[in-house]
C-alpha cells in the first residue's frame, strides 16, 4: 500500500493542490494528519478538496479549536484570530465535519496517525526527548505526526534513538527514506499550508511500507496569489508574510 500522506493543511488550498498535481498517481490511500483549517484564506475550498481524497483522519488543534471555540483559548492571539475568521466563513456541514473529526492515535492499515504527541494531540514533538514515549509505545512500527511544520522526524533501534533531517534539493522533487525492520520510526511529512522548517514549498510525504520506503517531498506553489486572498479577507498581517519564508 502506498499512502498519500498530508498535513497541517491550514486552508491553503494553492498549495493543497500543488501537492496533489505532485503526488498524481503515486499513491493509493490519502491519509490526513489533521489541522485542514486554520490561517489560511480557503477554509470551505480546503474541506471540499481534502475531503474527496483522504480516506482516513485524525483532528488537528486547529480543527478542534474551530469547531469546539472552548478548546482554542491556549492559542497564540494571530491564531487565535484566524480561528475565529475561519468559524465564521465555514459552511454548517464543514463546522460538523470538523467537530467529527477522531482525536489520534488513529491506525491506517500499516501506519498509525496522530496530530501531536502520540498520546497527546495539543504536544509538540520537536526534540529527541519528547519522541521518545511516542517511539515505545505506539503500536506499530511507522507512525506519522504533524503540528510542528517541520518535515523529518526520528527512529529508534535498540538502545538508539536518531533524529532524522532531510535536505530536498530545489527541483528535486523528493528525499527518501529507507525503512528498516525492527527499526521504529516517527515521522513528520511537514506542513503543506504552513511550512515553519525554513523551506517555504509545501511538505508531503508518500509511505510504501511494503517496500520499506518514505519520501518526504517539497512543491513549490504560488505563494504570492495565497497572500493576495489572505489580505483582501483581513487575515492578520504577520500570518501573511511568514508563509512566503516558511517560518
Ligand atoms: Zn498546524
Amino acid at each position: 500500500m502506498r499512502f498519500l500522506v498530508l498535513s497541517d493543511i491550514h486552508s491553503n488550498g494553492t498549495a493543497l493542490d500543488a501537492v496533489l498535481v505532485a503526488a498524481k498517481g503515486r499513491w493509493e490511500k490519502a491519509v490526513c494528519l489533521g489541522d485542514v483549517v486554520g490561517y489560511g484564506p480557503d477554509p470551505n475550498e480546503v474541506i471540499a478538496r481534502v475531503r474527496e481524497v483522504a480516506t482516513v483522519f485524525v483532528r488537528g488543534n486547529h480543527d478542534k479549536a474551530v469547531s469546539r471555540p472552548a478548546s482554542g483559548d491556549d492559542l497564540n492571539p494571530l491564531a487565535k484570530a484566524a480561528v475565529d475568521w475561519t468559524r465564521a466563513q465555514l459552511r454548517p456541514e464543514y463546522l460538523k465535519f470538523l467537530e467529527d473529526l477522531p482525536p489520534g492515535p488513529v491506525t491506517a492499515d500499516s501506519i498509525a496517525l496522530v496530530h501531536g504527541a502520540y498520546n497527546d494531540e495539543d504536544e509538540y514533538v520537536f526534540s529527541p526527548a519528547q519522541a521518545l514515549s511516542g517511539l515505545l509505545e505506539a503500536s506499530l512500527p511507522v507512525t506519522f505526526f504533524g503540528h510542528t511544520h517541520f518535515q523529518g522526524g526520528f527512529s529508534y533501534r535498540g538502545d538508539r534513538l536518531e533524529v532524522i533531517q532531510l535536505k530536498v534539493h530545489p527541483g528535486a522533487g523528493f528525499a527518501a527514506l529507507r525503512i528498516e525492520a525492527g527499526t521504529r520510526y516517527l515521522l513528520n511529512p511537514g506542513s503543506i499550508g504552513q511550512p515553519r522548517d525554513g523551506d517555504a514549498r509545501a511538505a508531503f510525504a508518500i509511505a510504501d511500507i511494503d517496500h520499506g520506503v518514505v519520501e518526504f517531498w517539497r512543491v513549490p506553489y504560488d505563494i504570492a496569489a495565497v497572500q493576495e486572498r489572505m489580505k483582501k479577507v483581513g487575515l492578520p498581517e504577520p500570518l501573511v508574510l511568514r508563509i512566503a519564508f516558511g517560518r
